[in-house]
């Protein structure tokens, strides 16, 4: 579908005027993956011309998650490049010059026309048969001469395109819609620069994509309805029209535009929630574009090779949270140990530094109670300090002792969706000797008519408090397991009361694996409390 010959040159153009979303993440990943699978480069260019909605922080932000989601450019912020600068503030003398070529060509001119004579002549269109065309073109009409003399003393005005007369409809290609052809007749003679000086949205972007070499406009299609206006001004400049590719909506679930209703939409609110870079990358590319039609896993790398604008859907996609947490699960079992051990260091010790919150023996949680908080960062990145001490002091626990804390993986990898499950999975891992027991699992399983679960508790304490076992999941299972027949007890039975006396829980990871990890003195007493606890018997 490449209309040129030319290497191909491509950006990502963000105006910070917010965070990073969804959607411009999407839109950012095609431009990347197009760049690299043509061999062609990524520009990453940030549109801050709106003074009062763009701000430093935003911008900050954008060039943060562009990172963390691996979309490196190749010239932008940071890295400098041949077409720079690549801040839109700084690029004013540019937009001037070429302002003054299409003054010298007689394709733009100055209206000294003012807002209200403007609103007077609309409001009299609006009123009549046919309504409003756009602006009149009075000052079209000026003599040069005339024109300059306005200016010469001082008058304010404003510069407009002159939209050549009889120009046929404007036409463009893009690689998703096809040819797409409008009529020119009904675009007036838009504004470039305002009489402050400034100039406008659709001006910039033309300058800047004109001068930055721009083979491909890739973007969203909500600025299709800006690109007939666009390539006239491409034609005033006597530049060559780019291939355009507009991308279709992404939907919430409910077929609304994805927006904060939907939940997150920021993406560095999905790191914070323990999604993996590759795996949102993955997910998003296929919002839009797909490989074959089949395939669903599709590591960056790959993207990068693969991807190609014939396969860009004309169909709006729905963001599926589900998918995206199967998608992540996925990727995490993919990593090893290590890397993975690297990516969960943070809410592991997050569990570790939960966990030593535990205390007073064996307290029964009630059900009522808020969980604890999952995210590593905590509201607003905002915690509190003894415990972010205690969390980045894990963190180096963890890096020291990477063989121990690697044992965690096996435990609840299997069932891994997001790495904020962790605290709420393994948590009990560090309570020491204390249990905080789960309301709902006492009344379900240790205090069940008829289970015998005081029973089983002891029978098994007396196994793991023996001195001739290798503290081991295998062995103290095996050992455990030998009670059922002289029991006359099913294992479900026999476990269920130890796991939830251990975990606190009747879900938990596998529950001798994780007695291995444990201290003995603490394991027993876990069910020592838990058996005074719930059953109030003297130990
Ligand atoms: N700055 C525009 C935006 O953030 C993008 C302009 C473009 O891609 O042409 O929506």
């Amino acid at each position: 579908m490449t209309d040129t010959q030319k290497p191909v040159r491509v950006r990502f153009a963000p105006s910070p005027t917010g965070k990073l979303h969804v959607g411009g993440a999407r839109t950012a990943i095609y431009n990347w993956a197009f760049a690299r699978a043509t061999g062609g480069t990524f520009v990453l260019r940030i549109e801050d011309t709106d003074p009062t909605r763009s701000t430093e922080e935003n911008t900050q932000i954008i060039l943060r998650a562009m990172e963390w989601l691996g979309l490196d450019w190749d010239e932008g912020p940071g890295v400098g490049g041949a077409y720079g600068p690549y801040f839109q503030t700084q690029r004013t003398d540019t937009y001037q010059k070429a302002l003054d070529a299409m003054i010298a060509t007689g394709r733009a001119y100055p209206c000294f026309c003012t807002k209200e004579q403007l609103d007077a002549k609309r409001a009299i269109a609006e009123a009549e048969e046919g309504g409003y065309a756009g602006y009149d073109r009075t000052c079209r009409k000026l003599s040069p001469e005339e024109a300059q003399a306005r200016i010469d003393a001082g008058e304010p005005h404003v510069w407009r395109l002159a939209v050549p007369e009889n120009h046929g409809p404007v036409t463009f290609e893009d690689a998703v819609y096809g040819h797409m052809s409008f009529p020119a007749d009904v675009m007036d003679d838009m504004i470039l620069k305002r009489s402050d000086g400034t100039f406008t949205y659709n001006f910039a972007v033309v300058c800047d994509d004109v001068n930055m070499q721009m083979t491909h406009i890739i973007r969203g299609d909500d600025h299709l309805s800006n690109t007939p206006r666009q390539v006239l001004i491409y034609e005033a400049l006597g530049a060559e029209v780019p291939m355009f590719a507009h991308l279709p909506m992404i939907l919430g679930a409910d077929g609304h535009k994805l927006s904060k209703r939907h939940g997150a939409t920021n993406v560095e609110q999905y790191r914070d929630e323990g999604y993996l870079p590759e795996a949102l990358v993955n997910y998003l590319a296929l919002l839009g574009w797909s490989l074959d039609g089949e395939t669903t896993i599709i590591p960056p790398e790959k993207l990068g090779q693969s991807f190609s604008l014939e396969r860009i859907s004309k169909k709006h996609s729905i963001f599926d949270v589900a998918k995206l947490n199967w998608m992540n699960g996925v990727y995490l079992r993919e990593m090893d140990e290590n890397a993975w051990l690297e990516a969960a260091a943070p809410w592991i010790a997050r569990a570790a530094a939960l966990g030593a919150e535990a205390e007073g023996g064996a307290v029964v949680v009630p059900e009522t109670q808020e969980p604890a908080k999952d995210s590593p960062l905590g509201e607003d990145g905002a915690e509190d300090d003894a415990f972010a001490a205690a969390v980045a002091a894990i963190i180096e626990d963890i890096k020291e002792d990477t063989a121990a804390y690697a044992k965690i993986y096996p435990l609840i990898i299997e069932r891994l969706e997001r790495l904020d499950q962790i605290p709420a999975k393994i948590a009990y891992l560090f309570w020491g000797a204390n249990v905080q027991l789960d309301e709902k699992s006492v009344k379900k399983v240790l205090q069940k008519e008829g289970a015998r679960a005081e029973e089983a508790l002891r029978a098994c304490r007396d196994v793991l408090a023996r001195e001739d076992l290798p503290w081991e999941a295998e062995p103290l299972q095996e050992a455990c397991r030998a009670l059922c027949e002289p029991l006359s007890m099913k294992p479900k039975l026999l476990f269920q009361p130890l796991r939830v006396a251990v975990a606190g829980n009747m879900v938990s990871p596998p529950l001798f694996e994780s007695i291995e990890l444990m201290d003995p003195e603490d394991v027993l007493a876990r069910i020592d409390g838990t058996l005074a606890t719930v059953f109030g018997g003297e130990e």
